[in-house]
């Protein structure tokens, strides 16, 4: 069909959505609203089924789909989507970055949002054009499975960090060749988990998800993210995907959303056969259609189940014009039926992998790293000057003893590991089996030998294992099709593994052990019931320690672990989420001196696996502050990490003592690098209101802000705040700034301690 009023560019967008829905049949519209798994027969998803869009498929079936549609009736182009949430995961020789909770730990917005930027680049390039990416999940159980692809557990912080990368993916719009699709996920509440069981009923009232759940996502939402992903967990019992109050009063009706709405993987068939709330897929497909849902990701069933429900009565054929509206606005807007961005081999050879995107990546992973402990033993290049760091070749030039360093343990060269959940073998796509290619990828071990200073010694041994797997007997899939996790067992330890490396250490000037969890630890059904290090990695740590050689412990864990003394105690500790492609470069460089620590924590670390949940902002009110067998403070929290220098805060102040909720509260802090290298200090503003009228959090982080100091540097930082961000939620679900006594909280950290305190009152009445 040529001609048509929908296929004519100049005609506003309304008007060809309008014109093609008339010309649709049921089948073709039902199709429309399904998102199908491309692993299988692409053919029978586009031509039986009338698919509107395809989740991963591998590059060769992403190109048949698009010829596929091309020969349809209407030939309505597919959206091709995929989870590029860390660079584009599954396409091989992409920029892999770090995980979600390890870029957090920039605590960066622009610099996340240049990640997103340069990952929109590379995935467009590939005729993929939606990601589903940001996590707007709060994470506060460490034991969840997901807690990798996360902001980490403050709301403001999330809602920073994903409007820069909203805007990084969208980039100027979607007539931008270089746009994608962002996704705000998991719509809202999912990973309030109990026992930390992957998508199991949360326990979350309306007011709890208004104080802290929702924000970030109703910024994004204001913003003009213009995809939605709900979770998968039922709420007072009932599902996600059938929520009205969430989905039409909260997010369409109160905020405004126009955008799009997907459900997460086989959300509607769940219904029937796991939550056991809906009949069958009739029933089930009414529901979902009635509760606003636009695209129903993998339940083919769908497709029968819909056309039945009209058939019977329960829902109309135009209950679904709304849905299949939305969804060729977004195709409309993206220009896909001018030019359905296939995929362009001379941009992937150009963008994919650029020499650019491995600089971002870089300084990201640079930036991701957290000091948590450090006795002065690093840097271990300690006497170079800082400025001039390498050589030519990019070692730490250092005049001094040679020296040896033994790089230990199971994680200092297993590559894989360190790109994390989601990225090249992790399990989700079936087409990169072996993973990124190895020579991409920088270990610790790499990294140490390439840019230690000339005339070192750098030696290596495993140490340890971490677990064993076996297949699962109920088989390798789930009902609906996903791969179902192998079962782990902590390895069986090795005395051979762990007397070389002990001889090693005793050899050595120093050891740098890297320990942390694996992928089979990390993801979708894979939360933890401990957090311990598993198999033989603290008999390693403990060793090592015993040694009495300066230990490092680089911690290469997707999430928080609980640490056992000889960590907590080693001469220096460095956490890394799994730090992508450069992590091993970015590390050395770290321990050499060549860059300064500056990540900062986005997320507690716990003591004790039963110290759950740790994180910083809790509600204020229970008998005593500890357990009587262990203290409640987290082993680290929320804003901490070390520079290679200190940083003195003093002389807060406030220009007003008093002001009212319109107002603007001003002041400022002096901060002074008094050690002797750079630093960059990220000053952390929070907001204490000292009686409110329902329990609150006894402090919120409100706004922060980095600066770089140089050696011996003093600098007043001028603090702003809008006192209407002063908030609380009261007990009828109203966010409100309540008038009265305040305290503005600023220093280098979450904890009490650490923080300069200046008092302000909001005036009642205007
Ligand atoms: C996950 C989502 C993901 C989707 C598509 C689901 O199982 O929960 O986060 O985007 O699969 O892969």
């Amino acid at each position: 069909m040529t001609g048509a009023p929908y296929q004519d560019p100049q005609l506003p967008v309304e008007q060809r959505v309008k014109d093609l829905l008339e010309r649709m049949t049921l089948p073709e519209k039902v199709g429309q609203m399904l998102q199908l798994d491309a692993q299988g027969d692409v053919r029978h998803l586009v031509e039986d089924l009338h698919a509107g869009s395809i989740l991963h498929a591998a590059p060769e079936q992403v190109l048949r789909a698009h010829e596929l549609t091309a020969g349809t009736r209407l030939r309505i182009p597919l959206l091709v989507a995929e989870d590029c949430i860390h660079g584009h995961s599954f396409w091989r020789g992409a920029t892999i970055f770090p995980t979600q909770l390890a870029m957090a730990a920039t605590w960066d917005p622009a610099l996340v949002e240049r990640v997103a930027r340069v990952t929109a680049v590379e995935v467009a390039a590939t005729g993929i054009h939606w990601t589903f990416s940001p996590v707007l999940c709060i994470a506060r159980d460490l034991r969840w499975g997901r807690v990798d692809e996360t902001f980490g557990e403050d709301p403001l912080l999330i809602g920073e960090l994903a409007s820069a990368m909203v805007r990084g993916y969208q980039g100027d719009g979607l007539a931008d060749p270089t746009a994608i699709l962002a996704t705000a996920k998991h719509f809202a509440g999912y990973s309030e988990t109990q026992g930390g069981r992957d998508a199991s009923e949360a326990d979350i009232s309306r007011r709890k998800l208004r104080s802290w759940f929702l924000p970030p996502f109703e910024r994004v939402a204001r913003e003009g993210c213009r995809t939605f992903m709900l979770g998968y967990q039922t709420m007072d019992g009932v599902p996600i995907t059938v929520n009205d109050w969430l989905l039409s009063e909260v997010l369409r009706e109160e905020w405004g959303y126009t955008g799009t709405l997907v459900t997460d993987w086989d959300n509607v068939g769940r219904m029937v056969w796991e939550q056991k709330v809906q009949p069958d897929h009739a029933h089930a497909a009414a529901a979902a259609v009635r509760a606003g849902n636009d695209m129903i990701m993998t339940t083919p069933q769908f497709f029968d189940g819909a056309q039945e429900a009209i058939g019977r009565g329960l829902i109309a054929e135009h209950d679904l014009d709304a849905a299949v509206g939305r969804i060729l606005t977004l195709k409309f807007e993206l220009g896909l039926f001018e030019d359905p961005r296939r995929p362009d081999p001379e941009r992937i050879a150009a963008v994919v992998g650029a020499d650019e995107h491995t600089e971002v990546n870089l300084d990201v992973t640079r930036r991701s790293l957290v000091l948590l402990r450090n006795d002065g033993v690093l840097p271990l290049a300690g006497g170079h000057a800082p400025g001039s760091p390498t050589d030519a070749a990019g070692r730490a030039a250092v005049a001094g003893p040679r020296r040896t360093v033994a790089v230990v343990g199971p994680l200092a060269d297993d590559a894989q590991t360190q790109l994390g959940d989601w990225a090249g073998s992790s399990g989700q796509a079936d087409w990169l089996r072996d993973g990124q290619p190895r020579e991409l990828i920088t270990t610790v071990l790499d990294g140490l030998r390439a840019h230690v200073p000339e005339g070192w010694t750098v030696t290596h041994a495993p140490g340890a294992q971490i677990l064993d797997i076996t297949p699962d007997p109920e088989g390798p899939f789930f009902p609906d099709g996903q791969p179902r996790p192998p079962l782990v067992a902590p390895a069986t330890p090795d005395e051979q593994l762990l007397a070389d490396a002990v001889a090693r250490a005793h050899e050595a000037d120093y050891v740098v052990a890297v320990v942390g969890d694996r992928v089979e630890l990390v993801g979708e059904g894979r939360s933890t019931a401990t957090l311990e290090l598993v198999g033989s990695q603290v008999a390693l740590l403990d060793a090592l320690a015993a040694t009495g050689t300066p230990l490092v412990v680089v911690l290469l864990a997707s999430k928080p672990l609980v640490l056992p003394e000889s960590a907590l105690a080693a001469a220096a500790l460095v956490w890394v989420a799994n730090p992508g492609m450069q992590g091993g470069r970015a590390i050395a460089e770290l321990l050499l001196g060549v860059v300064e620590p500056s990540g900062r924590l986005p997320i507690s670390f716990a003591r004790h696996v039963g110290q759950q949940p740790t994180y910083y902002n809790q509600i204020r009110g229970q008998h005593g502050t500890r357990y009587a067998d262990l203290t409640q403070r987290p082993a680290f929290v929320f804003g901490e990490g070390l520079s290679y220098s200190t940083v003195e805060y003093s002389g807060l102040r406030l220009d007003a003592d008093e002001v009212a909720a319109a107002d603007v509260l001003r002041g400022g802090v002096t901060v002074r690098n008094t050690g002797a290298r750079p630093v960059r200090e990220t000053v952390q503003v929070y907001v204490s209101d000292t009686v409110t009228s329902a329990s609150w959090a006894d402090r919120e982080l409100k706004t922060f802000t980095q600066v770089d100091l140089a050696p011996g540097e003093t600098r007043v930082v001028a603090l702003e705040l809008p006192v209407a961000a002063c908030t609380i939620v009261d007990a009828h679900g109203r966010r409100l700034v309540e008038p009265g006594a305040f305290e503005l909280l600023v220093g280098p950290s979450s904890r009490s301690e650490d923080l300069l305190r200046a008092s302000f009152t909001v005036r009642a009445g205007d």
